[in-house]
Parts: C-alpha cells; structure tokens; sequence
C-alpha cells in the first residue's frame, strides 16, 4: 500500500487543517491543471485534525474522483509537517510536490516543478515573486532566511514556500528519519544531490486565515534553528568564553587601581546594567539549551509522531478509529 508504484509518476501531498471554504476552489483548479499533465498522478489530502467540515469534503471529492484521489485523516492536529510526513509515508509517485490547500501557490506551477526534475533535479525548491504576505511576516522570514544562511547547511532561499518537488530518492530519505518536530523543505535539501529552485506567483490567501498565530511561527522556527544547527548552542558558549575574558581583565585593572588610587564605590548602577544584561543572556541560554532539551524529550519517548484515524483510497474507506468518533467530532463543532 505505501510502496512506490512505478505506474504513478507524481503524487501531490496537501496539509489541510480547517480549509473548508477554500476547498470547492482548491479542488477545481488543482485537478484541473494536474489533468492537463497528462501523467499519471495522485493527489493525497492529509486533514490535520479539522474540526470543520474538511473532511466531508474530501470525502465528497473522492467519490467523485477515486481513481486519483487519497485522503488520510489523522485523528488530531499534529501540525502542518507532520500531516506532510503522514503524506510522504504514503505517497506512491517518483515525483512528490507538497502544496498548500489556501491556493497561496498556484497549482498550475505544478508542471513546471515536474519538468525541473524531468531535467535532472531531485529537489526543486521556490521562490516567491511578489510576496503577498503580512509585512511583519515578510520581514521576519527575510532576518530567520539569513540566520539560517550563516548557521546551517541549508542553501534555500525562500524557506517558507511549501511548493516544492523532492525525487522519491529524497522522499524515501526523508521517510528514513523518525524526527518528531521538523521542517520538511531543510530535511529534503539535506538529502538532495541535484537541488535547484525556481520562482513562483504567489497569491493571498483565497478564504480563511493563516493557521499560524506569531506564537506558532516562533515555535515553527525553533524547530528549523533546533533541528538543523547547534550554532544557537554555540553562539551561548562564546559569549561566555568572551565574558569571562572580559572580567578577568577587568578584575586585573580594578586590582591594579585599588594600589594606585585606592578604595572606589562609585559605578554603582553600571554594575546594576552589566548584571542585568548578564542575567538577560544567562536565561536566554538556558532557554535555548531547553528548547534543545524538550526536543530530545520528546523525541527520546517515541511516541508515535501522529495518528491515523481513517483512510481513504484504492475506492474505499477504512477506518482505524471506530466511525461515530470521526462523525462526532465534525458534529460537535456545529
Ligand atoms: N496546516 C496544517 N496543520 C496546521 C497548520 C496548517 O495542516 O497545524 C496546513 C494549512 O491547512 C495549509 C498549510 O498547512 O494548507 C499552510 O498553512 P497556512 O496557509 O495557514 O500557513 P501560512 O501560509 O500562513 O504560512
Ligand atoms: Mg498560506
């Protein structure tokens, strides 16, 4: 069932989480410029736990279209990596291309990912022309795309846009790891042997709003500093050499004085100022070696990284979680 089929050559792997009023969209333009491929392709919806009535679309989307639509429902939110992991593990293309369901990347740049990798690529980044994102969350991205040039091995340009193509070399990788908090376009670069990236359009959002609350996005970015680089572990361990040196020549100049000039006590509040900084960076340490901390934490107890509760493809469903719970939790929210 999960194996790579020879006979499928693209799968397109689609998070959704609360996505209903965009979906009767999502599905006509993107089935529509995926026929137009004339290839053999799949298209795997993973709802991330919605308690809209996402699901109910896409079961009505696969009974129209069951010979190319999967859908796999997981039984909570696990976060938009995660559902994209419970896609790859699936996914059966030697092509997979992960989309966004809001339509913020037009499906219609499909063909052009899968020509990049017809032409040798095994990992076809994007980038976005013409961002059309909040300028807070423009300007962030652009400061962590940097942090991230100088501290990882990661060369993308654009880290945020999910639109992207990884060889099923790159996605067997990918399918390798058992990490629990990740971000799925720096773990395939980190693979690839043929990266290259291309531009994108890039739209607003056509209904609901960004699942991302500014909280989310920090943790978001943690995972990416965190599960990519030791260099925010580093940077603490500088600073501290680089005080240490600091004081140890500033006690042999207070030394030297106390001979010469004698007792001093003023400087009273510069004292104040340095030790408050200090304590500022102690926590700042210690908060970054946690954030490392809870990740081993979690990652140590393996627990499974997401649940399924139904799946559909093949023409049927199967559900692993008995069928009044899945139906309950959509009625619930009415
Ligand atoms: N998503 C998800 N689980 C989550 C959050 C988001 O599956 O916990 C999906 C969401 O439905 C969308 C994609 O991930 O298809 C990107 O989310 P969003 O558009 O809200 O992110 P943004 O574009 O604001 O970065
Ligand atoms: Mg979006």
């Amino acid at each position: 069932m999960n194996n790579p089929s020879p006979t499928i050559k693209l799968s397109v792997v689609i998070p959704i989480f609360n996505e209903e009023p965009g979906l009767p969209q999502l599905f006509e333009r993107l089935y529509a410029s995926l026929d137009a491929l004339h290839l053999p392709y799949e298209i795997i919806f993973v709802d991330d736990g919605s308690t809209d009535h996402s699901v109910s679309a896409l079961r009505d989307q696969f009974e129209k279209r069951p010979e190319v639509t999967r859908v796999i429902i997981l039984a909570r939110n696990a976060g938009q990596h995660m559902a994209i992991m419970a896609g790859f593990a699936r996914a059966r293309g030697t092509y997979v291309v992960t989309l966004d369901a809001d339509l913020q990347n037009p499906p219609e740049e499909i063909g052009r990912i899968v020509a990049a990798m017809d032409a040798g690529a095994d990992y076809v980044g994007t980038v976005r022309k013409m961002r059309q994102d909040a300028w807070w969350r423009k300007s962030a991205s652009g400061l962590i795309n940097r942090v991230r040039e100088r501290t990882t091995q990661i060369r993308i340009t654009d880290q945020g846009c999910m639109l992207r193509g990884y060889h099923r070399n790159v996605v067997d990788a990918i399918n390798r790891c058992n990490e629990v908090s990740t971000f799925v376009p720096a773990l395939g670069y980190a693979f690839a042997r043929h990266p290259v990236e291309i531009e994108v359009g890039h739209a607003e959002r056509v209904a609901g709003e960004s699942k991302y609350s500014f909280y989310r996005l920090i943790r978001l970015n943690f995972d990416l500093m965190t599960g990519f680089s030791v260099a925010p572990l580093q940077f603490f361990s500088m600073i501290g050499l680089l005080t240490a040196v600091a004081s140890l020549c500033f006690v042999l100049i207070l030394a030297v004085r106390r001979l010469i000039v004698g007792p001093e006590v003023e400087g009273l509040f510069t004292l104040f100022g340095i030790a408050f900084f200090l304590i500022g960076m102690l926590l700042l340490g210690l908060g970054v070696v946690g954030e490392y901390i809870g990740r081993i934490y979690e990652q140590v107890r393996q627990r499974p990284r997401y649940t399924i509760a139904a799946v559909m493809e093949d023409g049927i469903e199967t559900q692993t979680v008995p069928v009044f719970k899945i139906e309950r939790r959509r009625e619930t929210v009415e």
